[in-house]
């Protein structure tokens, strides 16, 4: 078994990537019921992917600026 990408422990392989079960948990993938909602409402699909883009650039903007203020 390889190990997680993301830690230590035994990973399972997901689409090349070897990952963990709590690892997996963490990254809270859609379950096939939302995945059947959403393709059942196309129009909310969008919607949904522009609330997790908005999520990453805040992420990405808050660890920098979180970076910054250590380097000064
Ligand atoms: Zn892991």
């Amino acid at each position: 078994m390889k190990k997680c990408f993301n830690c230590d422990k035994n990973g399972k392989n997901m689409y090349g990537y070897s990952i963990c079960d709590s690892c997996r948990s963490k990254l809270r993938l859609f379950t096939k019921d939302t995945i059947k909602k959403y393709s059942e409402n196309p129009e909310n699909f969008p919607k949904e992917i522009q609330r997790r883009l908005d999520f990453l650039d805040k992420n990405y903007i808050k660890k920098r600026i979180k970076l910054l203020h250590i380097q000064e």
